[in-house]
Order: C-alpha cells, then sequence, then structure tokens
C-alpha cells in the first residue's frame, strides 16, 4: 500500500517595497492572508521612505512530494553530483490553468508524472 501526499498550492501574497536612498529595510515578503498584505500596503504608504509598493499573487508548495510514480516505482535518482545521496530530480512546469506542476520522470518505466496531480482542464508545458 503506498500512501500518496501530494503537493498542493498555497495562495500568497508576495509585496516588494522601493526605499528611497539612504534608507533601507524589507524589499520583499510573502504574506498569507489579504488582511496581512493590506496592513503593509497602509504602513508602506505612510511611511515617507517607502517610494514604492508593488504586490502580486505568489503561490507555495505545501505538503510532501510523491516519490513513486502511478506504477509504485522510485522516482528518485542518484544526484549527479553526489551519486550517494538520492533525490527528486524535479523540473516545475508551468500550466495555464494552475499554479504549475513538478515533473519527474520515472526512472524505470519513464513515466510523467506530475505532481499535483494533472486535472482534466491541465495542460502543462515541458
Ligand atoms: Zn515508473
Ligand atoms: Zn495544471
Amino acid at each position: 500500500m503506498f500512501y500518496h501526499f501530494w503537493v498542493r498550492w498555497i495562495r500568497g501574497w508576495t509585496y516588494e517595497l522601493r526605499w528611497e536612498r539612504g534608507y533601507d529595510g524589507i524589499r520583499a515578503r510573502q504574506v498569507d492572508s489579504v488582511a496581512k498584505l493590506r496592513a503593509v500596503v497602509e504602513w508602506a504608504r505612510r511611511n515617507p521612505h517607502i517610494e514604492k509598493c508593488s504586490y502580486k499573487v505568489t503561490y507555495s508548495p505545501e505538503g510532501d512530494m510523491v516519490e513513486t510514480c502511478s506504477s509504485g516505482h522510485s522516482l528518485l535518482t542518484p544526484k549527479p553530483n553526489q551519486p550517494y545521496r538520492m533525490e527528486l530530480a524535479l523540473k516545475l512546469v508551468g500550466c495555464p490553468v494552475c499554479p504549475g506542476h513538478y515533473l519527474t520522470v520515472c526512472p524505470e518505466c519513464g513515466e510523467d508524472f506530475y505532481d499535483p496531480p494533472l486535472d482534466y482542464v491541465c495542460l502543462p508545458g515541458k
């Protein structure tokens, strides 16, 4: 029996602050709620030394990567520089309908294994 723990994307916001010359502070940070983002934006607007505050929606992965393909093979491969250590050779691929997928090619059967799993509308790049 294999237990699969898929990755899921957690939505957050990454803000960036541009400081007036001679001043320094936090430049970029990620927050996980609209309330926290709003607090930062309001604080930045009141701060005369911040020239610009911008933010964008970002997604960060949460959960554990699946380490077996759908046939139960291990997806771990030796690290290129340290062959005695095993790792997931992950590649993050973009997707037009979701934040993206981690792609691993199964070393045994060559299956393209996506984590999080593809939805029926997903069309990941390579
Ligand atoms: Zn496989
Ligand atoms: Zn997708």
